[in-house]
């Protein structure tokens, strides 16, 4: 845990947030400014600032997020319209939350590209 780390604390419970799922190696919590009807972020409960930090072994954990993503897209009736996962890293990327985060997000049709 990174004691000066948003997701940290949410994932320490010590930060309210709309927790969706979780296990012993993520959660997901709902996006406190939603940019779609459903938008999820899922995170290891481990501080990892960004992409750039992942080490070879943490291949099986962003699998399971990604996993985790699938599960509630699929539970929340998204599976046939479909819904966007999406990694910012660093200033170019978007990051503004240095703890790695997948964004789900659904209920809209998404433009691509980006902004
Ligand atoms: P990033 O820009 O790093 O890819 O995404 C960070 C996300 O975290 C943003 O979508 C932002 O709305 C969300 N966020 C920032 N602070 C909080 C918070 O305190 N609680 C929750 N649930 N989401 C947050
Ligand atoms: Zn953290």
């Amino acid at each position: 845990m990174s004691n000066d780390c948003l997701f940290c604390k949410i994932a320490a419970g010590e930060i309210p947030a709309k927790v969706v799922r979780e296990d012993e190696f993520a959660l997901a919590f709902e996006d406190i400014v939603p940019q779609a009807p459903l938008h999820v972020l899922v995170v290891p409960r481990r501080h990892i600032a960004t992409l750039n930090d992942l080490g070879d072994a943490d291949e099986a954990l962003v699998g399971h997020l990604v996993a985790m993503a699938r599960d509630i897209a699929r539970a929340k009736g998204y599976e046939e319209s479909g819904y966007r996962t999406v990694f910012n890293c660093n200033a170019d990327g978007g990051q503004t939350v240095f703890h790695i985060h997948l964004h789900l997000l659904a209920g809209r049709s998404l433009a691509w590209p980006p902004g």
